[in-house]
């Protein structure tokens, strides 16, 4: 029988896990079908109700619902639990597990590049949903230090906790002072949406130097203006739909058992930018 998944989320028009995941059916020949799922917030219940109807056998979860998600979960992994967000789902003849493939699908590119990030210093600017992902991810890998900069100090604030309480050294720092000293950090990655539409830079690059590794998880456009900038000074570039791919591959690694395919994942998606 033909398992059909989803992604739910609001908005979820220009989704591309659509394109990601069934080209991925296709090329492994399964049977298996993905859409795209609009609920708005303030009707998940209701939403999760329909998509067990149908016996949806996964989903991946976007914005507005990953943190709400988690109350219809009846189990959990431990990187949902670390974030507090989850953002893949599996159903289990009605019971549901979620996971968190954000965290691996952060650090995938930066493994796959053989950087190690134990004991570096990190400027996160961001303190949204994607910003605690990768607080996480960082802790997994024992980094020395992560300095958080927001336009919103009170948020910035919030996750400096957050990163002290899964045992990380932790700081803030204001958005002025942080394109000021760049250079002191081995990783500077941007989780605000600042760039999106390549419209503004988050931080000033006039320190940004060569032994910089600048991640921006903004994937459109691909190049965005923190990233155009960051190599024109000489850094290691790490590109935000690096991490959109591999989080969507950890997604499907856990929906099907199977390695999911690399090449024809990465060809459909960059062919839709
Ligand atoms: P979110 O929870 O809404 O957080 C948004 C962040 O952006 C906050 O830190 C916010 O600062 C900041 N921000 C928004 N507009 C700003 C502006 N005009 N000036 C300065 N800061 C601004 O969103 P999220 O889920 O963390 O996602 C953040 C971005 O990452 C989005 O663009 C999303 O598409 C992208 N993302 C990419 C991947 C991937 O796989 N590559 C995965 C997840 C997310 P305040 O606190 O001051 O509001």
């Amino acid at each position: 029988m033909t398992k059909t998944y989803a992604v739910i989320g609001d908005p979820i028009d220009h989704s591309f896990s659509p394109a990601l995941h069934n080209a991925a059916f296709l090329f492994l020949g399964l049977d298996c079908t993905y859409i795209a799922y609009r609920i708005p917030k303030g009707e998940l219940e209701y939403g999760i109700e329909a998509l067990k109807k149908i016996n949806i056998s996964g989903f991946n979860v976007t914005i507005p619902h990953k943190v709400d998600m988690m109350k219809f979960l009846d189990e959990v992994d431990n990187e949902c639990k670390l974030v507090g967000a989850t953002n893949t789902i599996i159903n289990e003849n009605g019971r549901l597990k979620g996971y968190n493939t954000d965290v691996a699908g952060f650090l995938d590119p930066i493994k796959k590049r053989n950087i190690s990030p134990k004991d570096s210093d990190v400027l996160l600017i961001g303190a949204g949903g994607a910003a605690r992902a990768i607080i996480v991810g960082f802790g997994k890998e024992k980094v020395h230090r992560i300095t958080i900069t927001n336009r919103t100090r009170e948020r910035a604030e919030e996750l400096v906790k957050f990163a002290q309480g899964i045992g990380l050294e932790s700081d803030y720092l204001d958005l002025q002072s942080a394109g000021e000293i760049a250079n002191r950090y081995k990783f500077v990655v941007n989780a605000t949406s600042v760039g999106l539409k390549g419209i503004g830079c988050p931080i000033s690059t006039k320190n940004i130097s060569k032994d910089s590794i600048v991640y921006d998880i903004v994937y459109v456009p691909v190049e965005t203006p923190l990233i155009e900038q960051s190599k024109n000074q000489g850094a290691t570039i790490i590109y935000g739909w690096e991490m959109l791919l591999a989080q969507a591959m950890k997604s499907f690694e856990i929906w099907t058992g199977r390695p999911a395919p690399y090449e024809a994942m990465k060809l459909t998606l960059l062919g839709r930018f």
